[in-house]
């Protein structure tokens, strides 16, 4: 039919789709056909930013109708290694300054504290464990920092993965400027 070629003519063609990794970094513009083909060989998918004209509509055949967004992360490995939370253990907790020391402030004979204890389902997780000395850990025993009148002096956060916490604001903004 008609509007399906008129939609087929060069300039939508020309179009490009933003690539972007399985971390959402921005890899590469592809051209519309190129896009279709991550697409159906489901290697992409699309990515809704919300900026309401995040479609751009191309046939690719006279029976198949297509919807292009403007981009598009990647559902396979690109090369770039995926960013993973890495595990809590002394050496990944210690590492940078992600953590100050809790408690006393002490650097010395250094220990992994719960903040929920163990025993009472406190979780190995980045937002429960923080480095404390040995003394405070065991003055604090099996309470919480409040039971204990033991204030933190930063609160615990889990590691972010720089790209991403870039990626992250990136598209905070983004959604922020629509608003
Ligand atoms: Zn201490």
């Amino acid at each position: 039919m008609r509007s399906q070629t008129a939609n087929g003519k060069i300039p939508i063609l020309e179009k490009s789709v933003v690539v972007f990794s399985q971390n959402y970094l921005p890899l590469c513009k592809v051209n519309i056909k190129e896009a279709v083909v991550l697409l159906v060989t489901d290697k992409a998918e699309p990515l809704n930013i919300g900026t309401g004209d995040e479609w751009q509509v191309t046939v690719a055949s006279p029976s198949l109708v297509l919807l292009v967004p403007k981009h598009i992360p990647l559902k396979v490995s690109s090369g770039e290694p995926v960013w993973k939370l890495p595990p809590v253990n002394r050496r990944e907790v210690l590492r940078g300054d992600r953590h100050s020391f809790q408690y006393c402030g002490s650097k010395k004979h250094l220990t992994l504290d719960h903040l929920i204890p163990r025993s009472r389902g406190g979780q190995h997780t980045w937002e429960n464990v923080v480095i404390a000395c040995e003394r405070c850990n065991s003055r604090k025993g099996s309470r919480t920092p409040k039971e204990a009148g033991m204030p933190l002096n930063r609160q615990p956060k889990a590691p972010v993965h720089l790209p991403i916490a870039f990626a992250d604001k990136f598209w905070t903004n983004v959604q922020a400027n629509l608003e």
